[in-house]
Parts: structure tokens; C-alpha cells; sequence
């Protein structure tokens, strides 16, 4: 047995997912200490967040701006080194973006717990990762909440799920129609009913691009057929995601839509923790649970983000980067919210995919589908 307080390192540290796990840490100072901190560019946030936890190791991008730091020694080491340093016993992949991908990699080489929260890094490089960890024995611990509901499910099974079955809250435009969809705005679409989350995350939450890269997350986390995934909308986000086994018993698992509650238990796995700061599901407002089928005409991401983890390869990296361009360019109202999509299908229909490919080759096939779709909507990078 390891230290009774898990030391742990947060790369993304600025971030949504990174600011609310730094809140799980700082309610349970008995089990969780920061060991590190990561973040892009919001230094003064990352400067107070340094100050109150004083971590051994930091780093941020642009290494010309000094964040305002009380006295203390500190180490300043890359993403990768601190994702495998050996002081480090979890690290917390909070980092958006396709920057995820090389520091989970080193992480899992290290056979570290990793509490992922970077879609792209199973996303694009699924087979590598897991692969990887299975290698290293490290494991990958589920933060996006319908991963951890399944994983939550499965706890206790001895024999394999028969499906898995995701819940998307459907987004602020769920009922929307094409036509109505034609003329959303980016306000609009950047409110989300249900959870807190950053911008990116909610406008693919609006697209459903976002349940489309869960599903390709859960086929490489829990080595499901994509056949045997499936997607319900579920607009009250209480049930957070289901499990079906061979006797056709169903398992989900329920909660107040806090993400808190998922970094948590991907921190503290295999316990559970009582946290006073963490919200109940009052039932007295449950009036009802409903599911319904997605509409895959209406919001073609889902169906687009499907068939691109089916083919595999460099699919699943260019439908990421095309859609990270284009949400870009949809908040700065370069696009419209319907472009979103077209772009993506454009982009995987010109791909020339590589199956089984290196992490190089992913980088490459990201590189491709950016530029492409800034030559797709005619204009120079924005
Ligand atoms: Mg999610």
C-alpha cells in the first residue's frame, strides 16, 4: 500500500474539469494532496491555484509570462514528465485538445492511475493508449460521467456486458428542427440545460458530436463492439449511463448531475468517499425520467462520429480536429451551427485514412483535417 494521501497531478488545472477537481481535493485533504499543476495560459489562475496548494511541479505554456508566485521552491517540468513522474500516484488528464494525447501516453507507459478526462487521447490514439496500459498495467479510471456510470455498473460482474447504453442529455436544441437549427446562435447554444462544463464541450453537447465521442471512448474503454453500444436521450441527466447483461438485467447508475461526483470516484476508486460538498438527488423534484431514440438526421454529428470510430484508423483524429475547427469557427460566429457538421463529413469524406496508425501519423491526419476545413470555409487560419 501506497501513502494514505494519494498524491496527485493536474494537467489542465485551469480548466473546468481541473477547477472542480482541485475542489473534490481541497474537501478531502485527508486522502488528496496536489503534487502537481499544469495549465495552458490562464496564469493568474493558475498562480493562485499554485499558491493555496503549493505543489512540487508546475508548468505552463508560455514560460515568458511569470505567474506571481509566493516563495517556495517549485520544479518546472514538461507534461510528460510530471504525467510519469514517480512521486506522482494519479494524474488527473484534464487538458482539452489533442495536447492530452502525449502526456496520457507517458502516464500509462509510467502505469500510473489516470483519471482521463481528454476525450481526444481515446479518441484518436484508442488503440495505442489502451494498449499501452494493458502493457504498463496502468489503469484508466473513467471522469466523464457516463463513463463512470457504466464502469460504476459493471463493478462485481464476472462476465462481459452484453451493451452498453449511453444517456445524452440532448442539448439545449433537442426538439429543435433543421430549419430551426439553421439559425442558432452561439449564446443559445452555449447554454446548457443540465451541467457545467466548458465552452467546446457544450456546444458538442449541443451538436450530439459529443455523445458520438463517448461512444468511441466506451468501445476502447470497455473493448465493446460499437454494435453493442447505444445511445438514449435522457433530458433530466439522472441516470448518467446503463448496462445490459446476457440475462437481459439492466444496471444504471443515478445521480445529481455534478461532475464532481465522477472525478471523485475515478480519485478514490475503489472506495467511495463521503463528501458533505456533494449535491443529492432530491426526489421531491423528480417529477419523471424519460428516453427517447436520438435523431440522427437532425443532428448528424452522432451518426458521423459513429461510422468514423467503425472505420477507425485516422478517422476518429480527423473527425476530431474538424470539429474542433469548426466549433472555433462557430464561436466566432465564422460559421453557422449547422456548418459544424457538414464540415466534419466533408473532412472524413476527403480522408485518406491509415489503419493501425503511430501516433506521428495522427498528428499528421489532425494537421490535414484543420487546414482543410479552413480551406473548406474559404478563409485563412482564424
Ligand atoms: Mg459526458
Amino acid at each position: 500500500m501506497g501513502n494514505i494521501v494519494k498524491q496527485v497531478a493536474v494537467l489542465g488545472s485551469t480548466g473546468s474539469i481541473g477547477r472542480q477537481t482541485l475542489e473534490v481535493v481541497r474537501a478531502l485533504p485527508h486522502r488528496f494532496g496536489i503534487i502537481g499543476l499544469a495549465a495552458g495560459k490562464n496564469i493568474d489562475l493558475l498562480a493562485n491555484q499554485i499558491n493555496e496548494f503549493k505543489p512540487r511541479f508546475i508548468y505552463y505554456q508560455d514560460r515568458k509570462v511569470q505567474p506571481r508566485l509566493a516563495d517556495a521552491e517549485y520544479e518546472f517540468l514538461s507534461l510528460e514528465e510530471m504525467a510519469s513522474h514517480p512521486q506522482v500516484d494519479i494524474v488527473v488528464m484534464a487538458t482539452s485538445g489533442k495536447w492530452g494525447l502525449s502526456p496520457t501516453l507517458a502516464a500509462v507507459k509510467a502505469g500510473k492511475r489516470v483519471a482521463l478526462a481528454n476525450k481526444e487521447s481515446l479518441v484518436m490514439a484508442g488503440e495505442i493508449i489502451t494498449n499501452e496500459a494493458k502493457l504498463n498495467r496502468a489503469q484508466i479510471t473513467p471522469v466523464d460521467s457516463e463513463h463512470s456510470a457504466i464502469w460504476q455498473c459493471l463493478r462485481g460482474e464476472t462476465q462481459k456486458a452484453t451493451q452498453l447504453i449511453l444517456t445524452a442529455s440532448g442539448g439545449p436544441f433537442y426538439h429543435y428542427s433543421a430549419a430551426q437549427l439553421n439559425g442558432v446562435t452561439t449564446e443559445q447554444a452555449l447554454k446548457h440545460p443540465s451541467w457545467r462544463m466548458g465552452k467546446k464541450v457544450t456546444i458538442d453537447s449541443a451538436t450530439l458530436m459529443n455523445k458520438g465521442l463517448e461512444v468511441i471512448e466506451a468501445h476502447w474503454l470497455f473493448d465493446m463492439p460499437f454494435d453493442n453500444i447505444k445511445v438514449l436521450i435522457h433530458p433530466q441527466s439522472i441516470v448518467h449511463s446503463m448496462v445490459e447483461f446476457i440475462d437481459g438485467s439492466i444496471k444504471a447508475q443515478l445521480g445529481y448531475a455534478d461532475m464532481r461526483l465522477p472525478i471523485q470516484y475515478a480519485l478514490s476508486y475503489p472506495e467511495r468517499l463521503a463528501n458533505p460538498q456533494l449535491p443529492r438527488l432530491n426526489w421531491d423534484t423528480v417529477k419523471n425520467l424519460t428516453f427517447e431514440q436520438p435523431d440522427l438526421d437532425t443532428f448528424p454529428c452522432l451518426k458521423l462520429a459513429i461510422e468514423a470510430g467503425r472505420k477507425g484508423g485516422t478517422y476518429p483524429a480527423v473527425l476530431c480536429a474538424a470539429d474542433e475547427v469548426a466549433v472555433e469557427l462557430f464561436l466566432s460566429q465564422g460559421i453557422k451551427f449547422t456548418d459544424i457538421a457538414k464540415l466534419v463529413e466533408q473532412a472524413l469524406e476527403e480522408h485518406q485514412a491509415i489503419s493501425h496508425p503511430t501516433l506521428e501519423e495522427i498528428m499528421a491526419a489532425d494537421n490535414w483535417a484543420r487546414e482543410r476545413v479552413i480551406q473548406l470555409v474559404g478563409g485563412d487560419n482564424p
